[in-house]
Parts: structure tokens; C-alpha cells; sequence
């Protein structure tokens, strides 16, 4: 029997696991290894912040999933792969080998040679560690014990994270509520949007007068203060770290083709360009001349291709391209129930629009419930 090993439960391995349960074919073995029981989904977590959503609403039980399609689930995380022996090591230890290998275990925050990240800010991936540290601030902040928040980082998630914790603290404290800013080092936040979406984010912004520092570079974050470059020092008695999606270090120390940011490098069958029997998709992967944004619209679109060429690779048939477009539909939820929208250099908003993200939100997350 081939053995075929799920590493990382991102949103792309959802679908395969949701594909083997519907229709096992020649059953594979299969081993899933993440290192939590459920995937957070992020489309919702601003939501879960402003308050709209419990968390349980907006997570997909990977570990069940897996016992619908009848694949081992393994709590753990990959640390380093051995493509000649063909097996992953894992950080608890255990060595799982494969025929087979799809890796979707998404990107890490870049922090670069910023000082104090580790100990005094609190990263937003993973997801569970954005969850709790939430939460903590929340408490504290309920306990009168925090009176500014940064976030640094200033593309579409530090934003919208701005945006719903903003309003989640106003609504609780009204005028106590801590002061919210967002540094980046960029020179306009959220870069990677259209004028038209900017615009409108920077009004909402504005009109909450959550403090927007671009051209920032953030050095060193303490327990009470972030410093810049330039000497400038905000106190800050909770910091967020959102500053962009970096690889994780073991694929590139693994011996794979990576760009040159350390993501696996595949081809148009989402295949490893140096070892063929090895599958990325999601934000861990790049595809070799298309540059695609790092954004879980493009696990989601590769999704029903990694399954279909998971099971022509372990069968021995054929694999087909993934065919994408670049661009994609962003709704960026602004705090309450109100969202930007932007797709290519449109852009739009309205309350509308949030009920129309919460209505495909709402619709991927029980997918995977069923
Ligand atoms: C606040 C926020 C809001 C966002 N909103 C949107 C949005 O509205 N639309 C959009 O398109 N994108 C959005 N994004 C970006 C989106 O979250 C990512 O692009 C998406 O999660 C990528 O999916 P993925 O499957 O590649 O990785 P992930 O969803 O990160 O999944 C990776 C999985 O692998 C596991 N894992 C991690 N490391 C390892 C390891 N070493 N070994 C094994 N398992 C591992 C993780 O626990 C996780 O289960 C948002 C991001 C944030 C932070």
C-alpha cells in the first residue's frame, strides 16, 4: 500500500482529507501531521476579535477530519524532510516515511533582526497563538491594565486586525479603551490593494483614530514600548507581530528548490521541481513563474488539483496544471458588521459586503463540519 503524508493541516489539505472521506479510492495510507487538532480559519479571526464570531464557530476539526478519511493523525510538527530516504522528521521525535509527501503548513512572521518579538509581542501565526494572546490582552485590558496597543506590520492583516480590536475595546470601554496604532515599514499600508481600497481603509482608520506610522521600521519591542529605527519609542503595553509571511527554515534546509524567500518551489502540478514525489500548496509555496500573493484564496483554489494529482501520483496516472488567476477577491472587515471590498483595481464597501464574507466564510468552515 503507497503511503502518502499530509504535513501541515492548512487549508489545502482540508480538501484532500475531505476528498478521501467522500471517495477513498485505492486507499492510500495516510498520515497527517499538524501540530493542532483543528485549523483555525482566518478569514474569520478579525471576527472572532471584533467580537461577531466564537472561535468554535470559525474552526475545522482536522483530527476528525482525518478519522473520516481514514488517515492517522500525528500531533506534531514537521521539523525536517529527508527527500533522498524519503521520510519527516518530526519535532516530537518521530520519523514518518512516505511515497508520497503534500506540505501545507503555511508561513511563519518575518521578524528579521527586530529584537524582544520572541518574548514580549505576540505573533499572529500560529493562529492559536494569536488566540491566546488575544485573549490575555482582553483580560488585561478589562483589568484597566493597558492603555496602548501596536501592531506592527501594516498589510491587509495588521490592518484589519486594527480595525476589529479597535472596535471590540471601544464597544467594552468606551473612552478607556486602549489607543490603537499600526506601524509599518512600508510606505503606505496595505500595499498589495488598489488606491481605491487603501483610501478607503485609511478613512476607517482615521475615523477611529487608530494611529497609522508608515516608512516604520520597528527594532525592538519591550513589555511596555516598541522602538523604531530612528530612536522614536511608542509606548506600547501590547504589541502584535503581523509583519509579513516569511518560509519556514527546514524546507530550504531539507535540500528543495526554494525561492528566494525559502518557500518550496513547484511546478504548474504543484510538484517540487527537485523531487517530484514531494507536493506544496498554500502559502509554503511558490509556483515557478507565477507569483501568486500569499493569501488563503490560492490554498483554497489549488486545493481540488492537489487532491486529484495526490491521487494520480500515488496511482501512477496522470497530473493536470492548475490554471489560476492572480487576482482575487479581498472583503476586508473594518471592526463592525462593514467590509472593503477590492478585486484587481476595483473597489467598494458597504455593509453588504460583510454579510457577503460572513455568507463565504461561514460556507467554507461547514464544509468541512459535515
Ligand atoms: C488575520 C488574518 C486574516 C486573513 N484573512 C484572509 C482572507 O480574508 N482571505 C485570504 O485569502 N487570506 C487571508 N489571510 C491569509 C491566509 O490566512 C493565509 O494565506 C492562509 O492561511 C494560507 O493557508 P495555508 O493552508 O497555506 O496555511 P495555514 O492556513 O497557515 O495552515 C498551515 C497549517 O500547517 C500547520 N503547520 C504549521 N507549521 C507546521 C509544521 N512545521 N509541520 C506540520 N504542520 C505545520 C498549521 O498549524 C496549520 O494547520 C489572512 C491572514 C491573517 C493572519
Amino acid at each position: 500500500m503507497k503511503r502518502l503524508v499530509l504535513l501541515g493541516g492548512g487549508h489545502a489539505h482540508v480538501e484532500v482529507l475531505r476528498s478521501l472521506a467522500i471517495d477513498p479510492g485505492a486507499r492510500p495510507e495516510v498520515t497527517v501531521v499538524t501540530p493542532f487538532p483543528r485549523l483555525i480559519y482566518t478569514g474569520m479571526v478579525p471576527g472572532v476579535i471584533a467580537g461577531h464570531y466564537r472561535l468554535d464557530e470559525c474552526a475545522i476539526g482536522i483530527e476528525a477530519l482525518a478519522q473520516r478519511a481514514g488517515a492517522t493523525f500525528v500531533q506534531s510538527r514537521g521539523s525536517l524532510v529527508n527527500p533522498g530516504a524519503r521520510d519527516v522528521m518530526c519535532a516530537d521525535g518521530g520519523v514518518i516515511p512516505y511515497d508520497v509527501l503534500s506540505i501545507d503548513v503555511g508561513s511563519q512572521p518575518v521578524i528579521g533582526a527586530a529584537r524582544g518579538v520572541a518574548q514580549h509581542a505576540v505573533a499572529i501565526r500560529p493562529l492559536e497563538n494569536l488566540m491566546k494572546g488575544w485573549g490575555s490582552v482582553l483580560a488585561r485590558t478589562r483589568a484597566g491594565g493597558v492603555s496602548s496597543i501596536s501592531i506592527v506590520g501594516g498589510g491587509a492583516a495588521g490592518v484589519e486586525l486594527a480595525l476589529a480590536m479597535d472596535h471590540r475595546l471601544r464597544g467594552e470601554r468606551g473612552d478607556a479603551a486602549p489607543h490603537v496604532r499600526v506601524i509599518t515599514d512600508t510606505p503606505v499600508p496595505v500595499a498589495e490593494f488598489s488606491e481605491g481600497a487603501r483610501r478607503r481603509l485609511r478613512r476607517h482608520l482615521a475615523k477611529r483614530n487608530i494611529g497609522m506610522h508608515v516608512s516604520s521600521t520597528v527594532v525592538e519591542v519591550g513589555h511596555d514600548h516598541v522602538r523604531l529605527d530612528t530612536g522614536l519609542e511608542f509606548a506600547s503595553d501590547a504589541t502584535f507581530w503581523a509583519a509579513g509571511a516569511g518560509a519556514q527554515p527546514w524546507i530550504r534546509e531539507s535540500g528543495f528548490a526554494t525561492d528566494p524567500r525559502g518557500f518550496l518551489l513547484t511546478n504548474d502540478r504543484l510538484q517540487s521541481v527537485t523531487y517530484r514525489e514531494v507536493f506544496g500548496a498554500g502559502d509554503c509555496a511558490s509556483l515557478e513563474g507565477m507569483p501568486l500573493a500569499k493569501a488563503g484564496v490560492f490554498a483554497v483554489r489549488a486545493a481540488p488539483l492537489l487532491a486529484t494529482n495526490l491521487r494520480a501520483a500515488l496511482g501512477g496516472g496522470e497530473l493536470a496544471p492548475l490554471r489560476t488567476d492572480p487576482r482575487y477577491l479581498a472583503l476586508i472587515a473594518t471592526g463592525p458588521r462593514h467590509a472593503v471590498g477590492t478585486w484587481g483595481g476595483f473597489a467598494w464597501e458597504g455593509d453588504w459586503a460583510w454579510y457577503w464574507k460572513d455568507r463565504i466564510d461561514r460556507k467554507f468552515v461547514e464544509r468541512y463540519a459535515r
